[in-house]
């Protein structure tokens, strides 16, 4: 806890003493020494009083000629002209001509003033602005704030976020809340001899609150908060990030107990692989890590929280135990999280008091706790856009399909035959879900376009929580991607681009069930595929023969295939609904899912 004291007095009071010093000898001093009064007179003059013999001390320069009175009390110049008989004739006056008439400044003193001064001060100058510009920079000037950690302390007290600021995510809060109870006891362990873990590594996907979470713990425990990001010890020279890393935590372990949070930790955490000559900043930086989280003892009060989504692409030795020991994943929302989330956001925005949250947190299945934040601040954007005094269900709704699909294009012209070739697709789309029991309803459709190029949307809405899907769900999903292009086969015998994106995801899909769930009879339970990143989009890299592969190509065709002849065969059995709900929607644009059912079941 020892904080180095900065001196009383600094540098800069010395510098300033002696700038002052310097500029009183300027004003006063040096006239004096340098000059007296001279009066510039003619040569002519010169001449006269020489020959009067009026003149006493005489020096002659380069280019002109100084003089005094007899008595020394005046003194004279005058321009020097070539004039040879000048040294007899001041013989002859009887003047002191070797003497001066000005006295030189002392040699030793124009040295100081000349020379020493000046750099003085200049170093005093260099020094003031180095220190402004650590001081404002925080360190992140190239030349001044290298090897700084520029670590925030961000959180101080109670006043930053608190568990309950955190919804949904029960289960790495009740992780975390060990951690808060060490913080604030930590005797209680130390007494057993249990060691509290150094690290705790928070992965999940972005957006989840893993930055929320470890706020959250230092404001819980009442610690003090570092944060920096991986990327931020990267620096351009070798061997700062390693400094920096060493800053941090001399800082940290003068503030303990504190919370130090690196985000993005796979920015330096990186395997490495020890191809090619890598990345030796990073490897240093890592290193550095590596050696200070060793080199602490447990119990000393740090504790490390680190924040990643590619868990898989640390170097082991950071995840081993005595670094960091625990992880801790931040999945993505459930049902009720979700409702939680939302209403934890609505309470900061003035809403309608009859929302159903649990209505709209089932429309926006799948989506992060920041995409929840935005969605709830988009509604209060749009009451605020129409003039509303709060925001209602149906600005969440709408704000929801923004967040999905974008702003409605307003002026996107459609014409006649695009507009009942779009209704007629998404009809399809939402027959075909609602015609097989297990797909989930139908909310809303909509055949406004969207600026994300969408000309129209079918949205759904689960029923409840989904961890597990089976085989046929799985295939009724295809079935019902395949829909939009059923219909319009089956409405109006030709085809369009409009079902670019369906074929994309029913790919997806068919293949996921062939190449990693095990659903296809040849490859029993063999994994074609395996995910490489989990928690950032989900990319898969295959792992099988070439000959392999084309069979599974083969596949997943006779799959998809399979389900669009399954929807289209629905469709032909309820031509008539087709027809006429395509009507319906094409002359209303926009119908609720109960309006879409009431025709559906309609006799
Ligand atoms: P991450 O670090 O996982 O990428 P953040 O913690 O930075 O995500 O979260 C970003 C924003 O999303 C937060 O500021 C908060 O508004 C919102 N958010 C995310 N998860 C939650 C949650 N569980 N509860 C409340 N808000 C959340």
């Amino acid at each position: 806890m020892n904080e180095v004291k900065q001196p009383k007095k600094p540098m800069m009071f010395y510098y300033t003493i002696a700038l002052l010093v310097l500029m009183v000898i300027n004003f006063f001093a040096m006239p004096y020494l340098s000059e007296r009064e001279v009066k510039e007179v003619d040569y002519g003059t010169f001449i006269q009083m020489t020959d009067d013999q009026k003149i006493g001390k005489v020096e002659i320069e380069d280019n002109e000629i100084l003089f005094s009175n007899k008595d020394e009390t005046k003194f004279y110049k005058t321009g020097r002209m070539d004039d040879p008989n000048l040294t007899m004739r001041l013989y002859d006056s009887g003047a002191k001509f070797s003497s001066k008439i000005v006295e030189q400044m002392n040699p030793v003193a124009s040295v100081i003033l000349s020379w020493v001064l000046p750099i003085l001060i200049f170093i005093a100058l260099g020094q003031w602005m180095s220190k402004k510009l650590m001081n404002k920079a925080g360190g992140n000037s190239m030349m001044f704030g290298m090897g700084k950690s520029n670590a925030k302390i961000y959180v101080k007290s109670s006043e930053g976020i608190r568990f309950k600021d955190v919804a949904g995510e029960d289960e790495a809060k009740e992780n975390l809340t060990e951690i808060v109870d060490y913080l604030h006891n930590p005797d209680k362990f130390k007494s057993i001899g249990a060691q509290m873990p150094k690290g705790v590594l928070l992965v999940g996907p972005p957006g989840t609150g893993k930055t929320m979470l470890a706020k959250a713990v230092a404001g819980e425990a009442n610690v003090p908060f570092f944060s920096m990001s991986g990327s931020e010890f990267v620096e351009m020279f070798v061997g700062m990030g390693a400094s920096k890393v060493r800053d941090l935590f001399k800082q940290a372990k003068d503030k303990a107990p504190c919370i130090v949070f690196i985000d993005e930790i796979d920015a330096i955490g990186k395997k490495r692989d020890g191809q090619f000559a890598g990345n030796d900043e990073r490897e240093q930086t890592l290193n550095q890590l590596l050696t200070e989280m060793d080199g602490f003892e447990g119990n000393n009060g740090v504790i490390i929280l680190a924040a990643t989504n590619r868990p898989e692409s640390l170097d082991p030795a950071l995840t081993r135990p005595g670094r960091f020991d625990r992880r801790v994943p931040v999945e993505l929302p459930d049902l009720k999280g979700r409702e939680e989330i939302l209403k934890v956001h609505a309470k900061k925005v003035k809403t309608t008091g009859d929302i159903d949250f649990n209505k709209i947190a089932r429309m926006a299945s799948g989506a992060s706790g920041a995409e929840l934040a935005n969605i709830v601040n988009e509604a209060a954007l749009r009451a605020v856009r129409d003039g509303r005094a709060a925001a209602s269900e149906a600005d969440l709704e709408e704000s929801i399909e923004v967040v999905i699909a974008g702003y409605q294009k307003k002026n996107a012209i459609l014409t006649d035959k695009e507009k009942w070739a779009v209704a007629t697709h998404e009809i399809g789309h939402a027959m075909v879900a609602a015609l097989q029991t297990n797909s989930a309803p139908v909310q809303k459709i909509t055949i406004i376009p969207r600026t994300s190029g969408a000309l129209g949307y079918t949205m759904q809405v689960e029923e409840g929580n989904h961890y597990l899907m089976t085989k046929v769900e799985l295939e009724n999903k295809i079935a019902t991607l395949t829909g939009g292009r059923a219909a319009e086969e089956v409405m109006l015998g030709s085809i369009s681009t409009g079902a670019a994106n369906d074929i994309e995801q029913a790919t997806k899909l068919a293949r996921a069930m062939i190449t990693r769930y095990g659903m296809s009879k040849d490859f029993d339970m063999v994994a074609m595929e395996t995910v490489t990143n989990q928690y950032l989009g989900g990319d898969t890299s295959l792992a099988c023969s070439a000959q392999t592969q084309a069979d599974i190509d083969k596949q997943v065709v006779a799959l998809v295939k399979a389900q669009h002849e399954k929807a289209g065969k629905i469709l032909l059995e309820h031509r008539d609904k087709l027809a006429e709900l395509s009507q319906y929607l094409y002359d209303r644009e926009t119908i609720t899912g109960e309006e879409f059912m009431k025709i559906l079941k309609g006799a």
